[in-house]
Parts: C-alpha cells; structure tokens; sequence
C-alpha cells in the first residue's frame, strides 16, 4: 500500500492531539491524526459520571470558549465540547489505526499501522497519553476477571466486597462513589495515610469515612496474592492475612507506551522512566519527532502533565516545526 503524504502524522485524538491537529491547520500545514480508539478515547473510558477537576477555561483549546453547567467538566460535556472543537477546525482523523511503527528513512518518518496502512510526514508528535498501561501490581491473581485497572461506575458493585489499591484521586474517588452505591470497600495502601495529591475538597471526606468505619482502610499495606474468594494482604513488619473480597480495583496509576517510544527511538532517561526531550520544543532525540502531552512525563512524572499544562505543548511543537521547515 502506497504512503499517504503529511507535513505531520499526529498519534493520539486526545484534547492534546487535537491541540496540535488546530494549530498544524491554523499555520496551513497539512496534518491527520491516527487514533487506535474512538475520538478521545481516554477521555470517553473515564469514569461515566466524572467530574474533571479543571475548571473549563483551563482546559479550551483552539480558542474556542467551554462553557459548562457546573463549575467543573463532565466527561460528557469534554467529549461534545473536544468533538465540537475538531469539527470546527475540521481536523483530518483516522480512528480505530493502532499506529505499531513509527521509523524514520532519511528525509521523513513511516508511520505504520496494525491495519497495514502508511503514512508518511516531515514530523511525527506522539500525543499517546497513559492510560491504557495500568501500573501493574505484579501478583499472582491479578488476571483474574474480578481485578480491574479502570473505574466506570459504582452500581455494578452494590452489595459485593470491594478491595480498592493505592491512595491517590482515582482510589480515594472510586472508593467514595462504590461506598456511597451500596459496596463494602477497603481501601488498600502502600504509604501511611491518603495520597498528598488528593484534592483538598476530597480529603475530609475520605479521613471522615475511614475514622468512622464506614470505608475499612488497611496503610502501610500490600497485595501479596489475589484468589477468587480472598486476596491475601501484609501491612508492614506483620505477618500476611487474608481478607474476603469479590472484586479488586487496583487505581494504581497509569504510564505510557514505552514499547512504542523505544521503537520509534526515543531515548528514556537513565532511572528508565522518562523520555528524552527538549522541554521548549518537545523535539525528542529523534529530529522531527516531537511529544505532547502527558506522555513526556514518563512514569516517574506521570501526574506531572495534564491537559490544563500539556496543551501548551501543540504551540511549542508546531512552532518548532514551522521554525525548521518553513
Ligand atoms: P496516581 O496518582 O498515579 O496514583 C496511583 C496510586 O497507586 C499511588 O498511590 C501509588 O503509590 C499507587 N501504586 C502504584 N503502583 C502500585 C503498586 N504496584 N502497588 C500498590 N500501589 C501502587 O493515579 P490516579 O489516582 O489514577 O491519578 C492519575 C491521574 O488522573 C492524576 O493526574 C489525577 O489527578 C487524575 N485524576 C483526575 C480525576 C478527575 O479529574 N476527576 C480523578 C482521578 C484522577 P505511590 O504513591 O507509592 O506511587
């Protein structure tokens, strides 16, 4: 199958993909954005009733106003509002292409797909985000089906014995909502108390629910095995115990695709858990190939970039491009 010709394939239809689709159509260059998924994918597997915790303004892009019902985003109203803003700008997609390859000849990239199709271009930004890679927990059980790394909705829980892993928003939320459906939870953590990053107008209401019994809490504790009936934990310095437990909820983080950065020949850093890239450009090692968004924060960094600071990324990139093309 012959190339397809771009000045830029952008990977990933994310807020932060579409960013840089906008401002490759505003300085008139011709660009397609390849997504494995459906248009903003990570977005729409959020959790159903998510309430982002950005307020709107800081999460526009392309200049085009969002306003919201409440003080904060739905999931549903950043699906129609991203989904309005591409057809705006009329950004040029292909969804469902899983892009496996992404190789650079001597005067431009190959970007493969699963599929078989190609695309050639001058530059190449990875927009991928994290969340399909969950930080695993690495135990025996953990592919069983009662274990999940991604939170949808509470009610399916009712009445079953929720064991949710790890301190931050996504278990501390999830936690909340599956206690408040009707769910017997206990919240698992490897540190000494909730996470440092859980926003100050949740806190309370997780310290709240845990001194009065409502959540059981286990800190200072790991998953040692997970089995169908039971998953055996240890808190530190003490012998392992098993608890009674019908489904795990490891909210344990997300990082992204290294095999695809690796591949493409992104150097990662040497503690192996960041990208190698120029923060004022986003040019990674690989001239012409460019990141954007939450996937330059690596693992080590990975809550470091969301959308509120990584669309700025779209204005770094193309205009680094326009600066070496044009
Ligand atoms: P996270 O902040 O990366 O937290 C992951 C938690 O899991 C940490 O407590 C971590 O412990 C623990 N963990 C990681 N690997 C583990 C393992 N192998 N065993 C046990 N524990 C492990 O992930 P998150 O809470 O999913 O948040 C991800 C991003 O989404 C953040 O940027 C967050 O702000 C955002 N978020 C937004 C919303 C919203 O807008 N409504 C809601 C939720 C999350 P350590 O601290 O030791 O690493």
């Amino acid at each position: 199958m012959d190339s397809k010709h771009y000045d830029i394939v952008i990977i990933g239809s994310g807020p932060i993909g579409l960013a840089c689709g906008i401002e490759a159509k505003k300085k008139g260059l011709s660009s397609i954005i390849l997504e494995k998924g459906v248009l903003l994918d990570a977005v729409y597997r959020f959790p159903t009733n998510c309430i982002f915790f950005s307020t709107p303004e800081l999460v526009e892009i392309g200049e085009i106003p969002f306003l919201t019902n409440g003080p904060k985003p739905t999931r549903t109203e950043l699906l129609r509002y991203y989904t309005k803003v591409a057809e705006f700008y009329d950004l040029n997609f292909r969804l469902r292409q899983n892009v496996v390859a992404v190789d650079k000849t001597a005067n431009e990239f190959q970007v493969q797909t699963e599929s078989g199709e190609k695309y050639a271009a001058k530059a190449v930004v990875l927009a991928i985000g994290f969340f399909d890679y969950p930080n695993m927990l690495d135990v025996p059980g953990e592919n069983l089906d009662k274990v999940t790394h991604f939170y949808t909705e509470s009610h399916p829980y009712y009445r079953t014995k929720v064991a949710v892993i790890g301190g931050q928003n996504s278990a501390v939320e999830s936690a909340l909502k599956l206690y408040r459906s009707g769910a017997d939870v206990t919240l698992i953590h490897r540190h000494d108390t909730v996470g440092r990053s859980v926003k100050y107008w949740i806190k309370p209401d997780i310290e709240n629910r845990i001194k009065e019994g409502s959540i059981k809490a286990y800190f200072n504790t790991v998953v040692k095995e997970i089995h169908e009936d039971k998953i055996i934990l240890q808190t530190e310095n003490e012998q392992p115990f098993e608890l009674e437990n019908d489904f795990v909820l490891a909210m344990t983080g997300y990082h992204p695709d290294f095999g695809l950065l690796r591949r493409a020949g992104v150097e990662i850093n040497e503690d192996g858990y960041i990208p190698v890239y120029n923060p004022e450009t986003m040019e990674t090692n690989v001239p012409g190939l460019y990141l954007a968004g939450v996937v330059a924060g690596g693992i080590r960094d990975a809550n470091r970039i969301f959308i509120e600071n990584g669309r700025v990324h779209a204005k770094y990139v193309l205009g680094d491009f326009v600066a070496k093309n044009m």
